[in-house]
């Protein structure tokens, strides 16, 4: 019997699995790292050099080369560009991540701490009795039992799902993303958000010469259905396309679509299992802090199941209910306040927001 048992190798698992590891508990996780290819641009917001250093990544964080970033652009309900510099930031500036490398060495620290990593994606019947779950490994079978489960599997929220727990989607959304090789590094290295009738889109360096350049709106608006329109609709923006034209950036991969909706569990721990990152709430890339969450409720998730007392595991569900509620004010009031394009059909949809359970 394993102690633990963490669903998912994205950030939240690996910061769940680092801290139990850390405990001296054993802990298995079955999950991997993101695959080259499988990589968007992201940026982390300044407050998660604390979370990182936290779980003993600050020495490879260093070393691995992630792009400091100072400014975020934006020109959200007007054709200006606001500037929001992070040099006035009391906790310092952010970065654009090399994503794939920060997956792998948030696993690697992991395995050095005695954590096992099964690269498998789980699945079968799990069932929980005598105060532990029982299940087993896709590939041979391998039967488990462990004392207690992380669900760190992401939007999907596979564990938790199987529970017969709902999930409140307040949004659907999805993301046409590119990634760019530039032919030098790029001088400007500030986050760019800029909105344009089919949604808004985002830029940022990553390094490696690479630009990332993504277009969030819904599935199926005009226009967006073709993996080609990524020129086509670039050629419609303002601020990126002149981005994408200084860095003489080329397409490196064919673009592709990735789900980039925000929703919540109605329930975020049960029985002997707690979700943690995305498995819990995921938020709207616009609020550029899923990987800070995933980091911060992968620690407290974990710090949770080892103190193994259901007020704990309430007191986690309530801060993370509460702090979704504030993230989900804070994002209607963005898309909804002097919107540039009000008829347009993405911007008008949101313009009423209804939550949905599913
Ligand atoms: C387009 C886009 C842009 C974004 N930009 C930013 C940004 O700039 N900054 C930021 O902070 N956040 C950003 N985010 C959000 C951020 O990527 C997520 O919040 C973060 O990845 C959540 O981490 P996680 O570990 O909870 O989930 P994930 O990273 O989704 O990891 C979950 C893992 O679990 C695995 N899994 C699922 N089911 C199973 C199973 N049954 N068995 C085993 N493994 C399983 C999955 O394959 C995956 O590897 C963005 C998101 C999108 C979509």
């Amino acid at each position: 019997m394993i102690d633990y048992l963490v669903i998912g190798g994205g950030p939240a698992g690996a910061a769940a699995a680092i801290v139990l590891a850390e405990a001296g508990a054993s802990v298995q996780l079955v999950g991997r790292a993101r695959l080259p290819g499988q990589q968007f641009g992201e940026s982390l917001s300044p407050g998660c050099a604390g979370l990182i250093h936290q779980l003993g990544l600050w020495p490879s964080f260093e070393r691995d080369g992630h792009l400091p970033c100072y400014t975020h652009r934006s020109a959200w309900n007007s054709d200006e560009l606001a500037v929001h510099d992070l040099i006035r930031d009391p906790r310092g500036h952010g970065w654009h991540i090399d994503r794939n490398l920060f997956e792998r060495r948030m696993l690697e620290r992991a395995r050095a701490l005695g954590v096992s990593v099964t690269e498998q994606r789980l699945g079968g019947a799990w069932s929980f009795h005598d105060d532990h779950w029982c299940g087993s490994l896709p590939r041979g079978g391998q039967g488990i039992r462990a004392h207690r489960i992380v669900d760190a599997s992401g939007k999907t929220a596979w564990f938790a799902r199987r529970q017969g727990v709902a999930r409140v989607v307040d949004s659907r959304q999805v993301a046409l993303i590119a990634v760019l090789a530039t032919e030098c590094e790029l001088e400007d290295t500030s986050s760019l958000v800029e909105t344009v009738p089919e949604g808004w889109w985002y830029s940022a360096p990553i390094p490696g010469q690479r630009l990332a350049v993504s277009l969030f709106t819904d599935a199926g608006v005009d226009g967006v259905r073709e993996q080609d329109a990524v020129r086509r609709l670039l050629a419609r923006s303002r601020y990126t396309r002149e981005r994408v034209r200084a860095g003489q950036a080329r397409m490196l991969e064919k673009p592709r679509f990735v789900d980039a909706g925000s929703g919540r569990l109605k329930r975020i721990a049960g029985p002997g299992w707690v979700a943690v990152g995305d498995a819990a709430m995921s938020y709207d890339p616009l609020s550029a802090h899923g990987i800070t969450l995933a980091l911060r409720s992968g620690i407290d998730g974990a710090r949770v199941l080892l103190a193994d007392s259901p007020a704990a595991c309430s007191a986690y569900e309530q801060r993370l209910f509460r702090a979704y509620d504030a993230y989900h004010r804070e994002c209607q009031r963005f898309y909804q306040e002097k919107i540039r394009y009000p008829d347009a059909p993405y911007w008008a949809r949101r313009s009423s927001w209804t939550s949905r359970t599913v």
